[in-house]
Order: C-alpha cells, then structure tokens, then sequence
C-alpha cells in the first residue's frame, strides 16, 4: 500500500513549507497511538493531549500531516447537504439526526478557531444548491420543505437573481440555505498542526505498513521501526479499508479538484464582481464550484472508484481537461489558460453514507467516512473518539451514537460493479451539471 502526494494542491501551495519535520527511525512504547493527522487525527491528539497530559502520545502520518483530504477539499463547513456523495439524503428523521451532527461540527470548529484565533478565510456567507435544469426545482421544493420542517432558514432564487449573485448565466434555480461556512482548508488544518500541545510527539512520512493485537498492547509496524502502543484511534479516513479497519462497511473514493489563478480585476468585472460564493449541484455528480475570497474559481467534477493510492500527471490532466470544460460552461468569456493546478484526494464512503465512529476491539478505536462533511464532523469525532476511547462519555458521542450506523457491503466482485454502476447512471443524470 502506498500514500502519495502529488503536490499539486493550491490550499497547500498556498502556505508556508513546513520545518522541523521528524519521521519514524526507532523502536518505541506509548500509551497512545494516532494513525492519521488530518482533522480526525489532529482533533483526537489535541483531546487526548488533555485528558492525559503525562502519557505518551503519538501521531504518524504517512505524508505531511494535513496533507490528505483535509487540505484537498473544497472548503465547505456544512450546516446542510442536499447529497451525499452520490446518493441523496431523503428521509427526515435519518436528516434531523445528521444535521445535530453537523452542528456539532461547525461549533467545533468556530470553538477551535476562536480559542486559536486561526485565520482560515472565515466566511458565514451560506451555499447554493444550484442547477441548470428547470425541472430541478421540483427536487430543491422537496429539499424546501425537509428545510423548513428542521427550521434551517433558505430561500429559492430564480436566474436573474443567480446571475448577480455567482456571475454567471448557468444556473436556472437554485436553494440558498443561510448557515454554513466557506473557508481556506489547508489554513485551517495547518493551524491545527501549528498548536499540537507539547505532549504530542508528531511524525511524518512514516506510513503504517501492517499491525496486529497482542495481549496487552498493539504492535505497529513501519519501515524505519516499530511501535507498541497501549491504544489505538484509526484516523485514516480514505485508507481505513486498506488497513482492515471496517473493510465489510467503507470503501476509498477518489475525487479530483482545479484550482485557476486569481481572476484579473478586468476578468472579475467582467463577471459583475461577485462576493465569495459556493455552489452545490442538486444532482448528485454535479460540479461543485466555489469562487474564493482571492477570487479564484475552485471545480471538483469528479469522484472515481481506481486504485486510490495514485493518481499519475497524465490522470490528473485528463480530469483537468474536464474541469476545464466545466468552468467554460459557466464562464464562457474566460480564457482556457487561468487553470493553476489539479490534484485528487481519497475520501471514504459506506453503503448508507453514515459515519463510523466507534471501538473496533479492545483498545482499538476507529473514525471516518464523513462524505463532504469532513470538515466539521471529521474535527467532532476525532474529539469525541479520543474521549470514548478514555472511557468517558459526553452528551456528543450520545448524539453521534443515535446516527444510522454503517451497513455491509456486498462481497467483491459485486461491490465495485455495483459502485461503478452506480456512479455512471449518476454521472449520466447529472450530464448538464458536470
Ligand atoms: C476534492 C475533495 C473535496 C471535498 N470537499 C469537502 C468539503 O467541501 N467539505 C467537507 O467537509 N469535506 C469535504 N471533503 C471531505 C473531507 O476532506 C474529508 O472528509 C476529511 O478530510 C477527512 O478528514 P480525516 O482526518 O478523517 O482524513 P484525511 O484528511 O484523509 O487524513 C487521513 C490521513 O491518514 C494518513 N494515512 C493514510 N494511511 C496511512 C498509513 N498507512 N500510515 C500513516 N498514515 C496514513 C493520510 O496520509 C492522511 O493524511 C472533500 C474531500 C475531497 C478529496
């Protein structure tokens, strides 16, 4: 198994390198050990760093910590989702119990933020759930009303309206909900690595290669050495299937994202000078785009099932090419050069699109599979893992634990047939909204 970085990210691009980075080049005994340094990983460390602040704990990474899909997605803090990945949310109950989770997550992360004072490009500015397609109002009427019922505040807006708010001529309808937030991804995980408390012992490039459970302790295997550890917290998200963790309930999905340079501001009159914006499709598979507070135009068009541990030059260009054709689709009267870069991320998925959270053995805990949610619930239940995993109990991991839990997957072949399936008559349906 192999965790790469293509390097290609503008959020990560966008920062400063870091320094002072230590890998793994002995043997060595803890009482934690965190796999992952995302949202999930970095969360759980920053808790558990709390909780016992005279025990060793440990946080590996396989690449530069906050470098996975923490710093590669697109930056959305969401109160609300109208889809899931590929499947939509449809039923109220299973809704109300998601979105208590979600608002868990943004008080998290604004907790975080303000305790930090963390500039991350904060912007309460809400999203769009917009599409090209007339007919789509009558699906954002019904997603109107599952709105209404849990009292979040939207409101429909028609193309003339769009227009002036996006910049663009594209969308005939959309559902504007109030709460959410747009931020800079690889700001706000950076800032998680920057305040790591001092009883975390961080390290980087040192991929997990194999573990196991002995009596009274886990023994992790990496290729510069080896760790024993008292417990465990899994926090590799889109990797957890390739290390055992839940392998019958998530599967690694793998999406890829462009980034254009900061439009001139002859470009950006030209489009009416919009305020920062978000849009969600209404179809699942539609393009996600997002014009940032430095007045780029952020796409992510894509979600594949493939060997999710590379993705080649020569792969992330073609989806490039894609991407390309989605923003002229919109901005027809920007050049074809404004492109910057083009990465993918790993992220994974369960049949129901529910997350896990929970203790996978003695002393072993595991927690992932946020869909586009990571942001916020990733941050909560790296937390709140790192608590259950101390034998305590909080009013959060009640309400975490009252979610639909995970399903089983079918058995392969049928499992990546049925994925694949899935994702094409999705990709089909939403043609117009790629
Ligand atoms: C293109 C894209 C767009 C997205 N858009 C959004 C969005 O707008 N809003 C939102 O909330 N979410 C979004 N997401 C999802 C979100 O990024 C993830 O849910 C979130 O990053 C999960 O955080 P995590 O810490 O659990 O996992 P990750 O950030 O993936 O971290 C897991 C870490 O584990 C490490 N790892 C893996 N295997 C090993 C190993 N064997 N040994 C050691 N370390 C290992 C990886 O290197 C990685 O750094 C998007 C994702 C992508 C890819």
């Amino acid at each position: 198994m192999e965790v790469t970085n293509d390097n290609a990210c503008s959020w990560v691009n966008d920062l400063t390198p870091r320094t002072n980075v230590k890998s793994i080049q002995s043997n060595e005994d803890c009482e934690w050990l965190i796999i992952g340094a995302g949202y999930t990983g970095l969360s759980a460390a920053r808790k558990l760093a709390e909780l016992h602040y005279n025990q060793k704990i440990i946080l590996v990474d396989a690449q530069l910590a906050g470098e996975g899909a923490s710093s590669r997605n697109s930056g959305y803090l969401v109160d609300t989702t109208l889809n899931d990945g590929f499947t939509s949310n449809k039923e109220l109950e299973n809704y109300r119990k998601k979105s208590a989770i979600y608002s868990l997550g943004i008080k998290i992360v604004k907790k975080f933020i303000n305790e930090h004072q963390v500039d991350c490009d904060w912007n309460e500015c809400g999203k769009f759930f917009a599409s090209s397609k007339v007919e789509d109002e009558k699906i954002l009427l019904n997603f109107s009303s599952t709105l209404s019922q849990l009292g979040f505040e939207h409101n429909l807006l028609k193309k003339k309206d769009l227009f002036k708010r996006l910049g663009t001529n594209f969308y005939n309808i959309a559902l504007h909900t109030k709460g959410g937030i747009l931020l800079h991804p690889g700001k706000l995980v950076r800032s998680m690595i920057d305040v790591l408390p001092s009883n975390v012992c961080l390290y980087e490039n040192s991929c997990l290669i194999n573990w196991n459970k002995n009596k009274d302790f886990i023994s992790c295997n990496f290729k510069n050495g080896k760790i024993n550890a008292k417990k465990i917290i899994f926090a590799t998200n889109g990797f957890l299937k390739s290390l055992g963790i839940k392998s019958n309930y998530n599967f690694p999905i793998t999406l890829t994202a462009s980034m254009t340079r900061s439009l001139t501001d002859e470009e950006f009159k030209s489009i009416g000078e919009p305020k920062e914006w978000g849009v969600l499709p209404v179809r699942p598979m539609g393009a996600t785009i997002r014009m940032t507070k430095d007045k780029r135009i952020l796409v992510r068009n894509t979600a594949e099932i493939r060997n999710p541990f590379k993705m080649s030059k020569s792969d992330l260009k073609k989806r490039s090419i894609n991407q390309k054709i989605s923003i002229k689709k919109r901005f027809p009267h920007l050049t074809d050069d404004i492109f910057q870069s083009t990465w993918s991320g790993i992220v994974s998925r369960t049949r129901n699109s529910s997350q896990i959270f929970e203790k996978i053995d003695d002393n072993i805990f595991a927690a992932g599979c946020y869909n586009g949610s990571g942001i916020g619930v990733g941050t909560l239940f790296g937390e709140q893992i790192a608590i259950k995993a101390s034998d305590e109990y909080t009013k959060e991991i009640e309400i975490i634990e009252a979610r639909n839990k995970p399903t089983r997957l079918p058995p392969q072949p049928f499992l990546n047939l049925g994925i694949k399936a899935r994702l094409f008559y999705e990709r089909l349906r939403a043609k117009s909204e790629i």
